[in-house]
């Protein structure tokens, strides 16, 4: 598999395929070596798919690794890397963005021309493609999710291009029809914000900021919030295995200051399981 795609790197220019250390693309700072295929447009990422479920072999789809908790073990699933997918266009309250388009420059991209309303992901280190496929949001509580501004979202399914609609992504908190099917791969996305002012998309970004400055635990490597089903959390406060803990100061936050993944599953399985995570957890 690596082979026939390192080939096609020689070939057709579209794509760099390379052996990397997952931990250099996550913000955990962990995962093994895998294959890692990183196309420059949408028709070579498509190509790529193709060529792969043609093999009958799967892949895993990465954008910024803020979500996403991989083994230290070499991979042997190779893994799409969408960075360079990130073309954004406008027409009125309108935006078409590419699946690897990084949520701060969109929301910074939307103020330019006078568009907002999703500047509480200002503070979200994670791409449109990432925050769609797990619906990132504010808390539970709030109800405020990216999924919500959705129009459509273009696919492809494994085998050809589709178009959902925002009823068809079957989101709820934290999960949508993507996590049923790791084999879907987000293209791009329609989305409607608000018309505001620059001034004040740009006021209620500083102000998410420095929120999120004052609540979240950035003493050590982390993937955001750790659990979807509801916790105790407050008694989870400082209990660890090896150099994985759960922050004191942040509830439901797991810091990795050089923990092996191993250690960070052994810490979610005494409180938890794998399958109540936010994170999405690559295990080969
Ligand atoms: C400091 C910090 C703060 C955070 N704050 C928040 C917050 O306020 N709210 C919140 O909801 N989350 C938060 N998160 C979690 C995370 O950043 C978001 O869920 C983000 O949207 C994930 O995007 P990503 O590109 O990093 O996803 P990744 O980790 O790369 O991927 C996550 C999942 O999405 C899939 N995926 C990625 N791209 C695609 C695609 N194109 N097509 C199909 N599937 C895809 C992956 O396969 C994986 O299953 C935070 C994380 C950190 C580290």
């Amino acid at each position: 598999m690596q082979k026939s795609l390192l080939s096609q790197q020689y070939t057709d220019g579209d794509c760099t395929v390379r052996a990397v250390p997952l931990r250099t693309l996550t913000t955990l700072r962990l995962g093994g070596v895998a294959s890692v295929i990183t196309p420059n447009h949408e028709a070579a990422l498509v190509e790529c798919l193709t060529r792969i479920g043609r093999e009958g072999a799967r892949y895993h789809i990465l954008g910024n690794g803020s979500n996403t908790l991989a083994t230290d073990d070499p991979l042997e699933t190779p893994v799409l890397h969408t960075k360079r997918l990130n073309n954004v266009s406008f027409c009125g309250n309108l935006i078409e963005v590419s699946a690897g388009c990084m949520l701060p420059r969109l929301i910074r991209q939307a103020a330019e021309e006078n568009l907002g309303g999703i500047e509480y992901l200002a503070s979200v280190p994670g791409t449109i493609g990432g925050a769609i496929c797990m619906n990132a949001g504010r808390g539970e509580r709030s109800g405020v999710s990216i999924n919500e501004r959705v129009i459509s979202v273009r696919l492809f399914d494994g085998k050809r291009i589709r178009t959902f609609s925002r009823q068809q992504l079957n989101s709820s908190y934290r999960w949508t029809v993507f996590r049923d099917h790791p084999e879907f791969c987000i293209l791009s996305a329609k989305l409607r914000l608000d018309s505001i002012p620059r001034e004040e998309v740009l006021k209620r970004v500083a102000s998410r900021l420095e929120r999120t400055r004052k609540l979240e635990d950035h003493s050590g490597p982390n993937a955001g919030s750790v659990f979807r089903v509801k916790k105790q959390f407050a008694s989870l406060a400082g209990r660890s295995v090896g150099n994985a803990r759960f922050s004191a100061l942040t509830p439901n936050w797991i810091l990795s200051t050089g923990a092996s993944s191993r250690e960070l599953v052994d810490l979610i399985e005494k409180v938890g399981s794998l399958d109540e995570l936010e994170w999405s957890v690559w295990q080969s």
